[in-house]
């Protein structure tokens, strides 16, 4: 099973950031400032499901709308409160190859695509359905507009009620 799961407002709660893109602000550059973004804190709940995620053999996907330029510190602030190291993307090794606990591929928006995350999201899953050998796909995200195409594609976990649920 791939567990394709998202960051912004799924393991990160980004709320004191959007402040910047209130009534019609769209500071994009503000919300994703390091500063601000380093900061977000986690979400309780999913740090407990979290825990218990990462000791089945899903294997972990993280597919977020973040620009590349926040790899590093995405990264940092995964390893740092869910304890996951994170992958570049590669040709489809990762997702072939053994799997490994608490590592997951990331995979963000290029610092030059400015696509709705939804659309870099949807280019991103028919690509990984047709590179894994593992069709099994649940998706973990808040942001609605990509439910249509994660249910073609596998089941979808809506946070945090399915946070709370997973015991
Ligand atoms: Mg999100």
């Amino acid at each position: 099973m791939l567990l394709i799961i998202d960051i912004d407002g799924t393991l990160a709660d980004n709320g004191h950031r959007r402040v910047f893109l209130k009534d019609n602000a769209r500071d994009w550059a503000s919300f994703y400032q390091e500063e601000h973004v380093k900061a977000d804190p986690p979400y309780p709940d999913a740090l407990r499901a979290m825990k218990i995620l990462t000791k089945t053999s899903a294997r972990l996907v993280i597919l977020t709308g973040r620009p590349e330029r926040l790899r590093a510190i995405t990264s940092a602030w995964l390893k740092t409160h869910y304890d996951i190291d994170t992958v570049e993307p590669d040709k489809g090794e990762f997702i072939n190859g053994p799997r490994k606990s608490h590592v997951a591929q990331m995979f963000m928006r290029s610092d030059k695509d400015f696509r709705y995350a939804n659309v870099f999201k949807e280019s991103k899953v028919k690509w990984l359905y047709e590179v894994s050998a593992d069709k099994n796909f649940v998706f973990i995200d808040d942001d609605t507009r990509c439910y249509g195409v994660y249910s073609q594609f596998g089941v979808i976990l809506v946070p945090s009620h399915c946070w709370k649920a997973i015991q």
